[in-house]
């Protein structure tokens, strides 16, 4: 099923995404954690992709289980940077091929140790965008960024990049993480204003271990509020009081979001079949 059709339903869908191996002697438990996070049965699912191709086999590997083992859409992310028109047709002939129908077709950064020219054949999502639509009947979804994305010299300029996407064939987009819902309410109303019509699922990032707060906050440049700082400064040195607050912060986040109309939410639960399994819980009625 194409995620786009997903979108149109008047129910509320909550998705995980999870990460593929990186090296073949982690392959089996990052494995089995991804698949204890699909056997939870979200509405969907989506798997990172190593920028530069670093987890190609991988992500199509779990992206292709998810589908076949456990019975639960997968969306296939995919980078451009550092790859050939070559490489994506055939990388999109092999997903094909696997039966993935979705691709979150995303820009990527300049891999670590990354020689020579990243920017090959493609510049900007936008042209992965229009290769994806090109090559064949795929859903193609993109990332969108409500603080602004880090390289981008203002939040108006952004935004008029994220047009550029969605008139290149981008069908729905996905949050960048943020800890703030008034954020995500602003940038839809600003999003709208310039035209853009299309779906944004909000991207929810339960922090369960005070260091994810750094990590994650210096990659995207987020804004964490007072009140989360607080919920860190407090519970941050005691990994359980930690993990239960992250996921009530999270859980938090995303009533608030259902009750103001919004239907569909994405969760980086990342490979932590215990945090997705926590949201679900604390979910359970709503979500019926
Ligand atoms: C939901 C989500 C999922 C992600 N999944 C992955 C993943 O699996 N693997 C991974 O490596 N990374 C992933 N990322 C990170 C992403 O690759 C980086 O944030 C990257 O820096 C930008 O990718 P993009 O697709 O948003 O790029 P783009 O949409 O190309 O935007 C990148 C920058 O270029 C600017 N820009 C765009 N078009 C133009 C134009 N025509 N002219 C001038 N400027 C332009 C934009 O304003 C922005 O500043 C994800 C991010 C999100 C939010």
């Amino acid at each position: 099923m194409k995620i786009r059709e997903m979108l149109q339903k008047d129910y509320v869908t909550l998705s995980f995404e999870v990460f593929p191996p990186k090296t073949e002697a982690n392959f089996q438990s990052v494995y089995q954690a991804a698949m204890d996070v699909a056997a939870l049965k979200p509405s969907y699912m989506s798997v990172t992709y190593g920028a530069g191709g670093s987890t190609r086999g991988n992500t199509m590997t779990i992206a292709r289980d998810i589908q076949d083992k456990v019975g639960v859409e997968a969306i296939a992310h995919l980078t451009c940077v550092g790859a050939t028109r070559e490489d994506i047709r055939q990388t999109l002939k092999e997903l094909q091929e696997a039966g993935i129908e979705n691709i979150l077709a995303l820009r990527g950064d300049r891999p670590k140790n990354f020689e020579g020219e990243p920017f090959i054949d493609y510049h900007y999502a936008s042209e992965l965008v229009e290769e994806i639509k090109a090559f064949g009947d795929f859903c193609v979804g993109g990332a969108c960024y409500p603080e602004g994305h880090v390289d981008a010299v203002n939040k108006k300029a952004d935004i008029a990049n994220l047009k550029k996407k969605v008139d290149a064939g981008c069908e729905y987009l996905t949050t960048q993480m943020f800890f703030d819902n008034n954020i995500y309410y602003n940038f839809l109303y600003r999003i709208r204003e310039a035209g853009i019509t299309v779906p944004v699922i909000p991207g929810i990032m339960p922090i369960t271990r005070a260091t994810q707060v750094k990590t994650a906050c210096a990659l995207s440049g987020c804004n964490v509020p007072e009140r989360f700082r607080n919920l860190v400064d407090h519970f941050g040195e005691n990994p359980l009081a930690m993990q239960q607050a992250g996921i009530a912060y999270a859980t938090d986040q995303i009533i608030d979001l259902i009750a103001n109309g919004v239907r569909h939410i994405h969760v980086y639960s990342m490979n932590k079949p215990e945090v997705a399994a926590g949201i679900q819980r604390n979910l359970s009625e709503i979500l019926k």
